[in-house]
């Protein structure tokens, strides 16, 4: 078992190490304080906190955007402040919140911008190129034959966003730095293209180091997420469903809210020990079935429109149980244990 609780098989290898970093800005605000923090490959680790507690300075390290004062930092196990911070740079996909597409290049020619700096594109054909940016818009769900040609100025926020996603992918870097990505679009592209994010991140597997203010976001995104305190001390590093159920101090407790227990059900999953019975069970009381796969949060939502006060849980074709609001409870107790 590790130190988030994850029982079983060995985890992937460090992507991204930092070891005792700070950094301490020339006229004395101490930003960060010695960090320790590793993402494992593959993962998707949020960074919040409130404004002002190093979570931006430390992203920026990683890609040498900023110098570390002191400490390692390491990707794929090379230390990057041995490393070019051009090639660095190149090799780290790095999406912003505002973005800062070229404004005067079409969304096509801003999505091929690293990789035609590689000389890539040009060894591959222009051809080769635009089929290649083509499959990118794509992946980030925007129609090429639309949108391909367009500029910045003609594109929704949320679109600009997009292009953003897909122009740090477009060189195929293992990792992907993103700075409050999602934070200048209204509340209802924000989840949208997060589920899209979630979907996409499935497929490619990178490793993700992401920045956020918002604490649902962090908990919706994260596969592990860190929690910053002021001045930059990292206060607690864990799973969405643990980080929620045992703050490690009273700083933590506040930051997740009083809400918690509703962001629990989003990120706890139905146990398939906790259910009851179908016998008995009349017909009428029964909403339509949901996965087991399912969070709390999707289950209830399911009873509430179905207007019933039990829902089944099928795996597949097989039912496996019936779900009530008391076994949500007792779900959300199950996982406050630790074991
Ligand atoms: P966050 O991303 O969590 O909002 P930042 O990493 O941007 O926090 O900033 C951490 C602290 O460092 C803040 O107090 C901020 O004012 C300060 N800071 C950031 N950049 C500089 C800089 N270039 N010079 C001096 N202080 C800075």
């Amino acid at each position: 078992m590790d130190a988030t609780g994850t029982p079983d098989a060995p985890a992937p290898p460090a992507m991204i190490r930092l070891t005792g970093v700070a950094k301490t800005y020339p006229d004395g605000t101490r930003a960060v304080q010695d960090l320790d923090l590793e993402v494992r490959a593959g993962e998707l680790v949020c960074l919040v906190g409130p404004s002002g507690c190093g979570k931006s300075t430390t992203l920026k390290m990683v890609n040498r955007l900023i110098e570390p004062t002191s400490g390692t930092i390491e990707v794929d196990g090379d230390d990057v402040t041995h490393a070019d911070p051009v090639a660095l740079r190149r090799s780290i996909g790095y999406v912003i919140q505002q973005v800062g597409l070229f404004p005067h290049r079409t969304v096509e020619a801003n999505v091929m911008t690293v990789p035609r700096m590689l000389g890539r594109g040009l060894r591959r054909g222009r051809r080769a190129d635009a089929d290649r940016a083509r499959e990118l818009l794509e992946l980030v769900g925007l129609d090429p034959a639309v949108h391909a040609g367009r500029y910045p100025h003609e594109l929704s926020g949320g679109q600009r966003q997009r292009v953003g996603v897909a122009r740090a992918l477009a060189a195929d870097p293992p990792v992907l730095l993103m700075d409050e990505p999602f934070g200048a679009v209204d509340p209802v592209v924000r989840l949208r293209l997060q589920d899209e994010f979630l979907r996409l991140q499935r497929d490619l597997g990178k490793t993700v180091l992401l920045v956020t203010h918002d604490i649902d976001e962090a908990v919706r995104l994260g596969d592990r997420v860190a929690v910053f305190g002021a001045g930059g001390r990292l206060a607690q590093y864990a799973t969405p469903a643990d980080l929620l159920a045992h703050p490690a101090d009273d700083f933590v407790a506040d930051f997740v809210g009083s809400t918690s227990g509703l962001r629990r059900l989003r990120v706890t999953t139905v146990d398939p020990a906790l259910l009851e019975p179908l016998d008995g069970v009349r017909a009428s009381d029964l909403g339509a079935a949901v996965d087991v796969g399912a969070t709390l949060e999707e289950a209830l939502a399911a009873m509430l429109r179905d207007d019933r006060p039990m829902i089944g849980i099928r795996d597949g074709v097989r039912f496996l149980g019936v779900l009530t609001p008391t076994g949500v409870h007792r779900t959300l107790r199950a996982s406050l244990r630790t074991d």
